[in-house]
């Protein structure tokens, strides 16, 4: 992957910058380098597309969200660099169209205010709910999926109407796509109901589709699922929801991932926890043991005289980070067990085995019997 800056060092911000921040620092040196202030100059357009970019994914919560979470290195190609910057209105901009567009925006200000009945409108994104393994969340997997979504009709290519022909100007709007009506001084615009806004009609209809311009398609989508998703994370791949209208930028598919409990394992962040029984004997003698990691076992050496509830911490044997290269690590709590059914021999060597010891073996226990004589002497 290309080398590519981050997005709050090019808006120039903090990593908590509130969207009011944001939305300033992008305005501001969305001026300073709009390429219509630097005629022919290669660099100013790439800044200026870097810009975009940039305050496309930090000014949307959900991609800022995600930006923060996995950084470039989001699972799903062709995302940043590929997103169209211009969001619905200058999707299919030829040249300076576009890019005039955003410039009277900023330096009028006017963000939005004007109508776009007959323009591009962006796709619904989609959603899906992926299944996967704990061992796959960790470690990060490639997946196949089949969706059912609405894509244009190739017959048409999306205009519904016939191959040859061509949609006719709406009669009742005149092609605008709009029913102005007045009453009074007020005067009401509402959308063409004959045209659903198009400005449109179609009189031969597409037949691979009736005219709707779309089909429903099962699709095959694969996805490629970093190393260190958790439960509840959501994927993006772009430009995979269905078709935007009039040339609109399609949505986007959400998949978010459901990860399936482990048996032995629990997580918590990039940490794996582990519930270890071992023996009583084993907590009073230590002992080597093995223990389980994604990995394979690795060796531990259990510390003579380990007490209950112990937390011992194998460094690195967690779960890999998304951002950055490291691994968490694996917490083994020491869970001591104590014998339920002991037969008679065994029971003879305990008792032996105690005769030999007094409260000085036990610290916890001398320590409460100090304190418990006291409470009677004092
Ligand atoms: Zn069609
Ligand atoms: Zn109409």
């Amino acid at each position: 992957m290309a080398e590519k800056r981050d997005y709050y060092e090019v808006l120039g911000v903090s990593k908590n910058a509130t969207d009011d921040e944001i939305k300033k620092a992008y305005r501001k040196k969305a001026k300073e380098c709009h390429p219509d202030l630097h005629p022919n100059d290669e660099e100013a357009v790439k800044h200026f597309a870097e810009l975009n970019e940039a305050n496309e994914v930090l000014s949307d919560p959900d991609k800022r969200a995600r930006y923060d979470q996995f950084g470039f290195n989001d699972p799903m190609s062709g995302m940043g660099g590929g997103g169209n910057p211009f969001g619905g209105a200058g999707f299919d901009f030829g040249g300076m169209g576009g890019m005039g567009d955003i410039f009277d925006q900023l330096f009028n200000g006017g963000m939005g205010t004007r109508t776009r009945a007959q323009g591009p409108v962006r796709g619904n994104d989609l959603q899906y709910e992926l299944r996967i393994t704990f061992e796959e969340a960790a470690k990060g997997c490639e997946k196949s999926f089949e969706i059912n979504r609405s894509e244009l009709c190739d017959t048409c290519k999306g205009t519904g109407a016939k191959p040859g022909t061509k949609p006719s100007t709406c009669a009742a709007c005149h092609g605008t796509g709009q029913i102005r009506s007045s009453a009074g001084w007020m005067t009401t615009v509402r959308t063409c109901p004959t045209c659903g806004g198009t400005g449109k009609v179609i009189t031969d209809k597409c037949t691979g589709c009736g005219g709707s311009g779309r089909i429903r398609r099962k699709r095959t989508v694969k996805v490629k699922v970093p190393a260190g998703i958790d439960h509840g994370q959501t994927i993006i791949m772009n430009n995979q929801g269905e078709p935007g209208l009039r040339g609109g930028p399609n949505g986007d598919l959400y998949i978010t991932v459901s990860v399936r409990p482990h048996k032995v394992f629990q997580r918590d962040g990039y940490n794996l926890l582990l519930e270890f029984p071992i023996s009583f004997i084993t907590a009073a003698l230590g002992a080597e043991v093995d223990v389980p990691t994604l990995s394979g076992p690795v060796k531990f050496r259990i510390p003579e005289g380990t007490q209950p509830g112990t937390e011992f911490r194998i460094k690195g044997a967690g779960i890999q980070m998304l951002r950055g290269s490291g691994k968490g690590d694996l917490i083994m709590r020491v869970k001591v067990e104590i014998p339920k059914r002991l037969n008679n021999r065994q029971k003879e060597l305990l008792r032996e085995f105690e005769g030999t010891t007094s409260d000085k073996e036990y610290e916890g226990r001398k320590g409460f019997m100090d304190r418990v004589k006291d409470l009677f002497n004092g």
